[in-house]
């Protein structure tokens, strides 16, 4: 699978979740996002929630915003460093993010980074439609 495939089958699944919300808040859309919920009430949302592991070793991990708004990705690569296909970064380049390098790849590596799972960060920027706040910024 692409992340392009992955990405527009994980919108579709966000999109089918929020038909069910529309009678909530936007507080109570984002604390149904929370992780524990969500292993509970959408358990075919993520892989992980089958084994009841989050992505972050944190104890609040919101999911509202999987995928992360900043995260920036191509699968035909963006550009060649050294010999090395560079196929994702970070656009606000946050200190937290590290680089996945293999002898042919260049990765983005954000699992030091909580940015996008923080509710109070989601909740300035919150939009009820995740495609939009994720393709706010192109590829
Ligand atoms: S934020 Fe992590 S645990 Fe939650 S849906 Fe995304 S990958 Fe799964």
């Amino acid at each position: 699978m692409t992340y392009q495939e992955w990405f527009n089958a994980h919108a579709s699944k966000h999109a089918v979740i929020m038909e069910k919300l529309t009678a909530l808040s936007e507080s109570e859309v984002i604390e149904y996002f929370r992780f524990e919920n969500m292993v509970i009430n959408e358990p075919n949302f993520c892989l992980l929630y089958t084994d009841n592991k989050k992505c972050h070793e944190t104890e609040h991990l919101n999911c509202y915003w999987c995928a992360c708004p900043h995260f920036r990705f191509n699968d035909k690569g963006f550009s060649t460093q050294e010999g090395k296909i560079l196929y994702s970064t970070c656009s606000i380049d946050c200190k937290e993010g590290k680089r996945f390098i293999s002898d042919t790849a260049i990765h983005q590596d954000c699992t030091s980074c909580l940015i996008p799972h923080q509710e109070k960060i989601l909740k300035k920027d919150f939009n009820r439609n995740w495609r939009i706040t994720m393709e706010k910024a192109p590829c």
